[in-house]
C-alpha cells in the first residue's frame, strides 16, 4: 500500500517557480516516506483542471493506493479541483503544512512571497472541500514536527484499514445467537458502507471438513500448540479436537477467502465442542472473531488487527467490581492470546462449558497486559452504522480468581466506571466489543470517518447530559443526510 504526495499550484508564477515547488515537494515527500510506516510517493504538481481530474481518476483505480495527501505550496485555485474531488474514492488528506517553518529576515522579497503560500493557497483549497462536503482530514502545522507525523500516520493506518475493510469477507458458522438484538445489522448497508461480504457456511460442511483433517495434519498443530502454550490438562483428546476444528476452519476460510469469522454455541450440530483454543489460535494469526454470530466485531476485530500491529481482541464486558472501579473482561472461551501478559505462557485447559450441551472444550488462560487501550462497538441504528470508542486503562487483574477458567483482562473505563457504563448503555453500545491496545480513539474517528458512519466517543471528559444531547442531535443529523 501507498499514499500519493499531490502538491497543488497553477501556471501564474513562471516555470522557475515550479521548479522550485517541484524540488521542495518532492523533499516534504521524501522525508514523509522516512518517518511514516506506509510509503509516501512524490506524484506530480497540479496546474490545471484536467490535470487534477486525470491524477484522481488514476488514484481511484489504482488497487496500491490507498489514499492522497494534497499540499498546496502556492495558491492553486480551486474551482480547477472541483471535477477531481467530487469523483475522489480515496481517503484524502489535506496536509497544511509550509516548506520553510520560519521566515528568514533577509530572504524574503516578493519572489519568496510568490513562493511559500500556502497560508492562502491551502485555505482556498480548504474552501473547496468544505463547499463539496467531501469527507478529509485535515493536519496543520510543520511537516516536520512530531505531533504532525503521528496525526499522518493515524491518518494512513486508518486508511489502510479502510481499504482492508472494502475487500473483507466475514464467514458465518451459523447463525446469530436466538432472540439476541445487538449483534443483529443489515448485511446489505455493511456491504455498501464497509464492503463487507457477510456470508453463511452450513455447519454441515464444517463438520464434513473436521473429519478430513488428517492425523499428520493434527500432530503437527499439537506441536505448535506446545512451542506456543503450557499446557495444563491430561484431557489431550480435547485439545486434538480443537486442533482439528482449527484446521478444518482455516481450510475453508482459506479457500473462500475470508479474514474473519463467527461462529454460536446453539449451532453447533454434529461438532463435538465450541471452539476454543481453535478461535483463540485463529486469531493470534490475525482473523477476525465474534462469538454468536457477531459479524460486526468479527469484522472489526479483523480491521484493528490490519490497522496496527499491536494487540487486539475480541472481548466482552463480563463483570464489574465497583470496590476497585473496574471491569473484569473475559468471553466463554474465546480471547486472543496476542493481549497476554509477558511472563509465562498462556495455559491450555479443559473445562465444561455450562451451556451448548457439548463436550469440555479447550481454551487458552491467561492475564491480559497492562495499557492504555480502547473499546469499539459497531450497532445498527436503523438507517445508519454507529461506532462507539472507549477510553480505557488496563491493569493487570487485582485477584488471581483461581476458579474463573477463562482468559480476563480489567480495565478502568474513563471518566470512570459508573459514568462510562451510563454513557454506553445510552449510546446502545454492545456487550461485544474489540479491545485494542494499538488502534487509538483517533484512529477510529479517522476510520468512521472514511466510512462515512457515525461516530461516538466517550473518554475522561465525557459528560451525560452533553452526551445525551449529542446523540439526539446526531440523530436528526443522520436522518437529514439518509
Ligand atoms: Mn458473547
Amino acid at each position: 500500500m501507498n499514499f500519493w504526495f499531490i502538491t497543488g499550484s497553477q501556471f501564474l508564477y513562471g516555470e522557475e517557480t515550479l521548479i522550485q515547488v517541484e524540488k521542495n515537494s518532492r523533499e516534504i515527500a521524501g522525508f514523509l516516506n522516512e518517518k511514516l510506516p506506509f510509503a509516501v510517493e512524490y506524484s506530480s504538481i497540479v496546474k490545471t483542471e484536467a490535470g487534477a481530474f486525470e491524477l484522481i481518476k488514476r488514484a481511484n483505480f489504482d488497487s496500491e493506493c490507498a489514499g492522497v495527501i494534497v499540499y498546496c505550496h502556492t495558491f492553486s485555485p480551486s474551482k480547477m479541483w472541483i471535477s477531481a474531488l467530487k469523483s475522489l474514492q480515496k481517503p484524502y488528506l489535506h496536509l497544511h503544512t509550509q516548506y520553510n517553518r520560519a521566515i528568514d529576515n533577509n530572504a524574503i522579497d516578493m519572489d519568496y512571497m510568490n513562493l511559500h503560500q500556502s497560508a492562502h493557497g491551502d485555505r482556498e483549497h480548504g474552501f473547496i472541500a468544505a463547499r463539496l462536503n467531501i469527507a478529509r482530514e485535515i493536519v496543520s502545522g510543520h511537516y516536520k514536527d512530531a505531533d504532525v507525523i503521528a496525526q499522518i500516520e493515524n491518518w494512513q493506518r486508518a486508511s489502510t484499514g479502510a481499504a482492508f475493510s472494502r475487500t473483507l469477507k466475514i464467514a458465518r458458522f451459523g447463525d446469530n445467537m436466538r432472540e439476541v438484538a445487538v449483534t443483529e445489522g443489515d448485511k446489505v448497508e455493511a456491504q455498501l458502507k464497509f464492503g463487507w461480504q457477510v456470508n453463511t457456511y452450513g455447519v454441515g460442511g464444517l463438520v464434513e471438513e473436521t473429519g478430513a483433517v488428517s492425523q499428520s495434519e493434527i500432530a503437527e498443530k499439537m506441536t505448535e500448540y506446545c512451542e506456543k502454550y503450557e499446557f495444563k490438562t491430561d484431557n489431550l483428546d480435547s485439545v486434538r479436537e480443537q486442533a482439528r476444528m482449527e484446521i478444518a476452519m482455516r481450510k475453508i476460510l482459506d479457500r473462500e477467502n475470508c479474514r474473519a469469522f463467527t461462529n454460536t454455541f446453539e449451532d453447533l450440530y454434529g461438532m463435538e465442542q465450541l471452539p476454543g483454543l481453535a478461535t483463540q489460535n485463529l486469531m493470534a494469526q490475525g482473523f477476525g472473531y465474534g462469538g454468536e454470530g457477531d459479524w460486526k466485531t468479527s469484522a472489526l476485530v479483523a480491521i484493528a488487527k490490519s490497522m496496527s500491529d499491536k494487540p487486539s481482541s475480541f472481548m466482552e464486558d463480563y463483570t464489574y467490581d465497583y470496590d476497585a472501579g473496574l471491569i473484569l473482561g473475559a468471553h466463554m472461551l474465546e480471547v486472543c492470546p496476542t493481549i497476554a501478559a509477558d511472563e509465562g505462557k498462556p495455559q491450555v485447559e479443559v473445562h465444561a462449558l455450562g451451556i451448548g450441551g457439548k463436550n469440555p472444550p479447550a481454551r487458552l488462560v491467561f492475564e491480559g497486559i497492562a495499557g492504555l487501550a480502547t473499546c469499539a462497538s459497531l450497532v445498527d441504528m436503523g438507517g445508519r452504522f454507529r461506532l462507539i470508542v472507549q477510553d480505557v486503562e488496563c491493569v493487570r487483574p487485582i485477584n488471581s480468581y483461581p476458579n474463573l477458567p477463562v482468559a480476563r483482562v480489567m480495565w478502568k473505563p474513563a471518566p470512570d466506571l459508573k459514568t462510562s457504563a451510563a454513557a454506553w448503555i445510552c449510546a446502545g453500545g454492545a456487550h461485544h466489543t474489540v479491545l485494542s491496545y494499538g488502534v487509538s480513539a483517533d484512529m477510529w474517528r479517522v476510520w468512521a470517518r472514511i466510512m462515512e458512519i457515525e461516530f461516538v466517543h466517550l473518554n475522561a471528559e465525557t459528560n451525560l447530559h452533553t452526551l445525551e444531547r449529542e446523540l439526539e442531535f446526531g440523530g436528526l443529523l443522520w436522518k437529514l443526510k439518509n
